[in-house]
């Protein structure tokens, strides 16, 4: 049995922004269901307060470059017996609002602070010095968020064994010199081979360059972040990891529990594989939801996702209304929020062709499994997508991926071919053109609904849960120290 400690800025049910969220509670259940001795740690939002009943103060400690010392609450992860740990800092995450800011006014302007906090306190527990008892074999850290911690801890004898997850390269955060200096940090982290970039702070750097050994949530990611196109400058640090063995990529998996189409609550009509007819009573809830006209045989499309430009929504706009104007049985019917510009885009689109596309501008976690049920195709034209989890959720729900060949999205989804093989459509360029070939071909394919439904047989059988995902990172935990 290992002891580990799983670092995170974001963990479902309690707090959530994106797939990060998902991993850092699915994956330290896993690891618990499988013997080990897990403990997460995340700060003290007040949505986390809110949600937790019982939590207790364990701890008190004191971080360098802080002035008021700060309490560690126990609690477990919902429905679990897994530990949790709180960093309580009210004057830092007692607020209201997101984990990283404001929608309207963005990030909150003492990040720096808060999580270097956070980082601090990571590093205290991960060395058994906040009087808890606990030495754990290894520090599993996760995204910029907790990047200083590795970095704390790398000179320290009898310190753990330190991973570093990138569930997202395109966040890093980066800071000025001046908040550098107000972080009391050593000085020695101010170089090109320490938590410099380009003259500015980088959180992310803490864990690249520190970290025994550097994950990310799938093989082809682990791959493409070694290049230009997706490094965003850290590629050269990123390929001299790679090379010295300490970059690999792992398939996030998914919640089988939660994301199931026998068991789901919030659906209509539950159903599997061999009751795959009980579908179409979803699609008809979620047309008449969007007030689409309930039409069995149009292909009904769906998307799900923070508005970015990461995802593609400008693709998906752009093609959807070239399939539209040109008369193609579909709809489409969109959730997200994000980017004003995408929210404006889509309203448009509504207004274009009112009985073919549907818009719901926010958060939703009901109408999310809604659709996932309800849509015969799922549309992920992302530019990069380190995992992505929608895809991974439409197939277990029978419902056909169109992604591009990027990343996780390249590693879980098979590719179509006219017998209906595969699981899914991919294309490869991240443009309207590509996109729409791809869509097209997913429309003549649904003509034939034996095929079709012999794609979607093949894609709820694929097993994405959490065992095998698990069983990988406890491989890596074993190989960190070589
Ligand atoms: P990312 O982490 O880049 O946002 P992922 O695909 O890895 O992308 O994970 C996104 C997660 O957030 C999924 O669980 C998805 O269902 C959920 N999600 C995104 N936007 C919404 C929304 N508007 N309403 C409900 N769930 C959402």
């Amino acid at each position: 049995m290992r002891k580990i400690l799983f670092a995170s800025s974001e963990v479902h049910p309690l707090v959530k922004t994106g797939g990060l969220a998902d991993v850092s509670a699915s994956l330290p259940l896993a690891l618990h269901e499988q013997g080990q001795d897990v403990r997460i740690v995340m700060p003290a939002y007040r949505a986390c307060l809110a949600a937790l009943e019982g939590t207790a103060v364990v701890a008190s400690i004191n971080l360098e470059g802080f002035l008021l010392p700060v309490e560690v609450l126990e609690s477990r992860l919902p429905n679990s017996d897994v530990v949790l740990w709180l960093v309580n800092s009210p004057y830092h995450f007692d607020r209201e609002g997101g984990p990283y800011g404001q929608p309207e006014s963005g990030d909150w302007p003492d990040n720096a602070a808060r999580f270097a906090l956070f980082s601090r306190a990571i590093a205290v527990l991960a060395m058994n010095e906040a009087g808890l008892s606990w030495q754990p074999d290894v520090l599993h850290c996760n995204d910029w968020q907790t990047g200083l911690a590795p970095a704390l801890i790398a000179a320290q004898e009898q310190r753990p064994a330190t991973l570093f997850t990138i569930h997202n390269l395109a966040y890093q955060g980066l800071f000025s010199r001046d908040e550098f200096d107000a972080l009391d940090l050593p000085d020695l982290f101010w170089h090109m081979e320490g938590l410099e970039f380009y003259e500015q702070l980088s959180f992310m750097k803490g864990g690249l360059v520190f970290a025994d050994k550097i994950s990310t949530v799938s093989p082809s990611y682990a791959e493409e972040i070694c290049n230009e196109e997706y490094g965003y400058g850290l590629e050269g640090l990123l390929s001299y990891r790679a090379d010295e063995g300490r970059l690999s990529g792992i398939l996030n998996g998914i919640d089988h529990d939660e994301w199931n189409p026998k068991r789901d609550p919030y659906i209509t009509s539950p159903y599997s594989a061999k009751k795959l007819d009980k579908k179409a009573d979803n699609k008809a809830a979620l047309q008449r939801y969007f007030s689409l006209p309930q039409e069995p045989d149009v292909l009904l499309l769906g998307f799900i996702s923070r508005l970015v430009s990461q995802k593609g929504i400008d693709l998906t706009i752009s093609a959807v209304r070239q399939l539209l104007d040109a008369g193609a049985a579909v709809q489409l019917v969109c959730l997200g929020s994000g980017d004003p510009d995408y929210e404006r885009d889509l309203q448009v689109l509504r207004a274009r062709f009112p009985d073919k596309v549907g818009v719901t501008i926010g958060y939703d976690e009901a109408l999310s499994h809604q659709i996932e049920a309800g849509v015969d195709a799922f549309v992920m034209p992302s530019r990069f997508e380190p995992c992505g989890l929608n895809q991974l959720y439409s197939l277990r729900y029978g419902t056909l991926p169109i992604v591009r060949t990027t990343g996780g999205l390249a590693d879980s989804v098979e590719d179509a071919d006219e017998l209906g093989g595969g699981t899914g459509f991919q294309f490869e360029l991240a443009t309207p053109e590509a996109l729409l070939v791809a869509l097209n071909r997913a429309l003549a394919l649904y003509q034939q609904p034996v095929l079709w439904r012999q794609m979607q047989v093949t894609a709820m059988k694929r097993d994405f849960s959490w065992q095998n995902s698990a069983a990988a990172y406890l491989a890596l935990y074993d190989d960190l120290s070589l």
